[in-house]
């Protein structure tokens, strides 16, 4: 990997970090409107917190607000997401803007359905749009596979949905749905399975320690946004 590359990375994966704190912080407020109308301005040090957070304890230099570790956490995680992703598709601009731009957008997912338990419709369904519109772009998932793979998603997690009664949440079942229009099919499989799999499993630590009852719901969104992400390293590089 060159210097530009990691430089380059680095800064995306900084800014993009930030983006996704920021969409964090507003897209499940319900006052998104009044938000956009500029009464909640981006400041760039309320949301670049890692050149500041560790010397000041979390409070932000720009407002004195304590920002939560989730901040410098998801800026880190990204930078380090834009790397890998530069090291695997540096040579392929097209292939790695879009796994850029899919990893911020799956990383927002993630970290608001850990923290509201919730999987935004103005998050999945501009996402839908956009995803099915880049399987026109050169390179897999074709639109046939992409749409194909998308009423697969959405159709396995609706049955499971209405066996599970209650367990997979409407929230998961569209999710499912976005993740095989970005993975399309046959890759849609792998990813879903994989996001069960890692659900499952955590579940399962869940219930051993006890801090969960066997009524008791659980985020499911993070597992499938992360069977997504590594599939589609696999789908936008085959
Ligand atoms: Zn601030």
């Amino acid at each position: 990997m060159s210097i530009w590359g990691i430089a380059t990375s680095i800064l995306a994966g900084w800014l993009a970090g930030a983006l996704v704190n920021w969409a964090a912080d507003h897209l499940p407020d319900k006052n998104f409107q009044a938000i956009r109308s500029g009464r909640a301005p981006f400041a760039f040090r309320h949301y670049l917190t890692l050149w500041w957070y560790f010397s000041r304890g979390g409070v932000c230099p720009h407002c004195g607000e304590k920002r939560p570790w989730r901040v410098p956490l998801v800026e880190a995680v990204s930078m380090g997401l834009f790397l890998l992703a530069w090291r695997s598709f540096g040579d392929a601009p097209l292939t790695l803007a879009l796994l850029w731009l899919y990893a911020a957008f799956l990383l927002t997912v993630l970290v608001i359905d850990l923290e509201h338990r919730r999987v935004l419709n103005k998050m999945v369904l501009p996402g839908a749009v956009a995803a099915l519109a880049f399987s026109f772009l050169p390179g897999p998932p074709s639109p046939w596979q992409a749409l194909l793979g998308g009423l697969i998603g959405f159709g396995l997690f609706l049955v499971i949905a209405f066996i599970g009664r209650g367990a997979m949440g409407a929230g998961d079942v569209k999710l499912a749905g976005l993740i095989g229009l970005m993975v399309g099919y046959p890759n849609v499989i792998p990813a879903l399975v994989i996001g069960i799999v890692l659900g499952g499993a955590a579940a399962l630590a869940l219930l051993l320690s006890r801090r969960a009852g066997r009524k008791s719901t659980m985020a499911y969104a993070p597992y499938l946004a992360l069977g997504a992400l590594l599939t589609l390293w696999g789908t936008l590089g085959g």
